[in-house]
């Protein structure tokens, strides 16, 4: 694919590796800061200036400033033990400027310095005892060279092992070979903003005069947050295009099925349920294909919409898969489907990759040969050997924790399968709009009446033991208690140390009512241990975050959540969504660690006001950026490297729309345009759509 790249880009796309005058060790460094290629450092943008413009006489140069100063050298006063430094005294006509150094080398400071001669140097002013001095100055050249470093100097991020120099002098490098490419961007547009072309506006990003030009709002890089933005939603409906032109299949009703499953349930669907439900089915009657997210809050009963659609698949006789991120999960959907399916006449199996040989051969079989109605399963599914008869309908529940690969892979295992997404984590209009405008959306917005508002309180860790007399005294009820450890997210073993020693705490203060589940448990114990629980055998669950998604007790009214802190907020909703589902009234009760931040404060006071998980998304948009909120690595949200989720928003419509017209007037990308947006998607490495688009 790489091969396909257009001419003029394959300077940005030369590994820094390779760049003159960087070593293997450096490159390293460089790669792991910025990324492997050029073009990688020049998207690595600076975040703070030096100003070395100020340039005054010695006597007039201020303590704590970074100034540039011309001088003579007087002498070299070489330390007389090694551990002190080496000086160099320096004189204008108003005063004495003590260059300082620590472990220097006499001939080499000899040579830069030489007695009797001019130079500019340049460096932090520091006053010591009476002398004006600079310690390690950071430039110091001939006085034909002032002009090089009487400038404003951009600081970079940095990584352990790198310093500014070889890191400005790779990107420095970068930029000058920066070819000119044809304006991608609509002119009007362009003008509107006042932007620069993009190599101006790249030259500009790494050459900030004022801290203002390091906003994300300046011009120039408010141009590449745009770029960037432009490429991604491009290529989004270049893919979205090509899917929806799959032909599908129309899938609408026949017999009862559906219906009689309605009617059988022990409760009405809530308005939401139905609308989503209708959204769904008529969907599933076009003859294309479907590509919906159903999004709702935890509890909002998003789990029987999708059964009824996969209903609606069972009724024509074809075949619906439910795909699920974890295998608790699979359980606990398979046991709430299994009843009513039974009831139904409809036969249900589960796939998870835990099954015996024998029975997993057989539910493959049964699979193959339609036997099977219904699967439900976690990645298992899409593995090669899973052939369906006739797969109508997939279902991926919780997917922002599936890639975007892994949802198309499972679609294409049906042919033209309608597709339907669930997901409890409520996504801000803005980012439903870019992350994921390949899908249509229905929101769940209202929660099913029985359901009680959690109380939520936050309580400072040093309370704990108030919190347990508080568990003591409901525990003496039947309450039912989550307690949640601190989410360390790099380390699962940590994680299990920290649930461990809480659960041998707790033990203390309740023997024989304490259990323990983890991400690294064998899926048997798990089950043994929720089984537990869920029988009430054991009053407190103790866990590292493996029931953040979906599980369903309905008598647990207590949610403790330790460092609450260190959560997302709509993470935090999303724990707190698994209790409040029963009939006596819940509680969440936020311990965090002291002092908080004024930003945690805020954050965790939302959850305590609020109870809507839509509003919670959107102040955790404003408060932390859309990665976090997410988790950049799951969610098949695009890593941007220019876009800044705070600022950019309102751009981020604006790319949506341009793309949708571009699209609209030059399918192909033929036209001049066209072709400039071209480059404009291999420069983002968006080299796989261009695929889409010479196939499609
Ligand atoms: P979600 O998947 O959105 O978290 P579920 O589908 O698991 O929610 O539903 C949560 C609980 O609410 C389940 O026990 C389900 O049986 C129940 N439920 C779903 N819809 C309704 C309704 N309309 N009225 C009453 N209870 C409902
Ligand atoms: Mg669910």
């Amino acid at each position: 694919m790489t091969l396909m790249r257009p001419k003029i880009l394959f300077s940005l796309f030369t590994g820094v590796r390779g760049l003159p005058g960087i070593g293997p060790r450096l490159g390293n460094f460089l790669e792991k800061l910025a990324g492997p290629n050029s073009i990688d450092l020049c998207w690595h943008f600076p975040n703070g200036i030096i100003d070395r413009r100020f340039s005054p006489k010695i006597k007039e140069a201020p303590s704590g400033k970074v100034a540039t100063l011309i001088i003579e050298v007087i002498e070299h006063v070489p330390p007389r033990v090694k551990r002190l430094p080496y000086k160099v005294l320096c004189g204008d006509e108003t005063g004495v400027l003590t260059l300082v150094f620590f472990h220097a080398e006499r001939d080499y400071l000899e040579k830069i310095l030489p007695s009797g001669e001019k130079r500019v140097v340049s460096g932090k002013i520091e006053f010591f005892k009476d002398q004006v001095q600079m310690l390690h100055p950071d430039h110091i050249v001939e006085l034909k060279k002032a002009n090089e470093i009487q400038t404003v100097e951009a600081i970079y991020p940095l990584t352990t092992g790198l310093t500014f120099k070889p890191l400005i002098k790779a990107i420095k490098g970068t930029l000058e070979i920066l070819p000119e490419l044809n304006e991608w961007q609509d002119s009007a547009w362009l003008n509107k903003n006042a932007w620069p072309s993009w190599r101006k506006a790249l030259l500009q990003v790494h050459n900030p005069k004022e801290i203002s030009e390091l906003l994300p709002n300046a011009p120039a890089r408010e141009r590449l947050a745009y770029d960037e933005l432009l490429a991604d939603q491009l290529a989004l409906s270049i893919v979205r295009l090509s899917e929806k032109r799959k032909v599908g299949r129309s899938v609408g009703p026949k017999g009862t099925l559906l219906q009689n499953a309605i009617s059988s349930f022990p409760y009405k669907l809530t308005n939401s349920q139905e609308n989503a439900l209708e959204e769904i089915l008529i969907d599933m009657k076009k003859p294309i294909r479907m590509l919906r997210m159903l999004q709702g809050d935890v509890g909002s009963g998003k789990t029987i919409v999708a059964f009824l659609a996969m209903l609606r698949a069972v009724e024509n006789g074809t075949q619906a898969a439910l795909m699920v991120p974890t295998e608790i999960l699979a359980r606990q959907h398979f046991q709430t489907i299994l009843t009513p399916s039974e009831k139904l006449g409809v036969k249900v199996a589960i796939l998870t990759g835990q099954e015996k040989r024998k029975s997993r051969d057989r539910v493959l079989q049964d699979l193959k040969n339609g036997a099977i109605s219904i699967v439900i399963g976690t990645h298992a599914l899409f593995q090669k050997d899973v052939i369906f008869n006739d797969l109508a309908l997939t279902v991926v529940d919780e997917q922002h924790r599936f890639g975007v690969h892994q949802r198309l892979m499972l679609a294409d295992k049906g042919s033209a399968a309608d597709m339907l997404v669930m997901t409890a984590t409520p996504i801000p209009r803005t980012l439903m709009l870019c992350a994921y405008s390949d899908l249509d959306s229905s929101r769940l917005l209202e929660k099913p009446k029985n359901r009680k508002p959690v109380e939520t309180r936050v309580v400072p860790l040093s309370k704990i033991d108030q919190v347990i007399e508080r568990l003591k005294q409901a525990l003496k009820g039947d309450a039912q208690v989550f307690w949640v450890c601190p989410l360390i997210e790099e380390s699962e073993l940590i994680n299990l140390a920290a649930a461990t020693s809480r659960e041998d705490d707790l033990k203390q203060h309740f023997p024989a009512q304490v259990g323990l589940i983890h991400g690294q448990m064998k899926s048997a114990e798990k089950q043994r241990v929720m089984k537990s629980f869920l029988e009430r055998r054991i009053k407190i669950l103790v866990s590292t975050t493996v029931i953040e998604v979906g599980v369903d007790i309905p008598h647990a009214n207590i949610m403790v959540i330790e460092h609450a802190e260190r959560f997302g907020l709509s993470q935090i909703h999303q724990l707190r969504g698994r209790v409040g589902r029963g009939e006596t009234s819940s509680s969440c009760l936020l311990l965090y660690a002291p002092p908080l931040t004024s930003n945690s404060r805020s954050r965790l006071n939302i959850l305590r006001n609020s109870n809507d998980g839509f509003q919670i998304a959107e102040e955790d948009l404003k408060l932390r950026g859309a990665g976090e909120l997410l988790g950049t690595k799951q969610s098949g949200l695009p890593n941007f490297k220019n876009v800044d989720f705070k600022s950019h928003q309102g751009l981020m419509l604006a790319a949506r729309d341009d793309a949708k017209l571009i699209l609209e007037r030059d399918p192909k990308l033929t036209g001049e345009r066209g072709k400039a947006l071209r480059v404009l998607l291999y420069l983002f490495e968006k080299d796989s759509v261009i695929q889409t688009l010479r196939s499609g």
